[in-house]
């Protein structure tokens, strides 16, 4: 979609700290980031929010999760641990409306979150 931020950043119309890409998904660093380790992790397809999951999302989702996790094991954190989480719309402030996985780690994180 060419007025969705994260399709943008996908397009390289806007630059971001890229952390990983293959075909499908694309991982940057977060531009605010709430730790040491801060990633998104993006389907290339456009998703607006997992409320418009389909069965065809399934495998695509399941590959940004376990980018996520990769990520978390080069970053040497999945020992100690960390959080992934999909905001979905407003009562978990959403504000980028394409799916993105929030990769957080590399220091202790509260439950429950705010
Ligand atoms: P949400 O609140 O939708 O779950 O998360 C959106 C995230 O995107 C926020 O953590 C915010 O800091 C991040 N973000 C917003 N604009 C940009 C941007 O232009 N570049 C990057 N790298 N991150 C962004
Ligand atoms: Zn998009």
């Amino acid at each position: 979609m060419s007025d969705c931020l994260f399709c943008r950043i996908i397009k390289r119309e806007i630059p971001a700290s890229i952390v990983y890409e293959d075909d499908r998904v694309l991982a940057f660093n977060d531009i605010n980031p709430q730790g040491p380790t801060h990633v998104l992790v993006v389907p290339k397809r456009h998703i607006a929010t997992l409320n418009e999951m389909t069965a065809d999302d399934d495998q695509i989702v399941g590959e940004v999760i376990r980018r996520a996790a990769a990520i978390a094991k080069e970053r040497g954190i999945s020992a100690g641990g960390f959080r992934v989480v999909f905001n979905t719309n407003r009562d978990a402030g959403q504000t980028v409306f394409h799916i993105h996985l929030h990769l957080i780690g590399g220091r202790g994180l509260g439950w429950p979150p705010g």
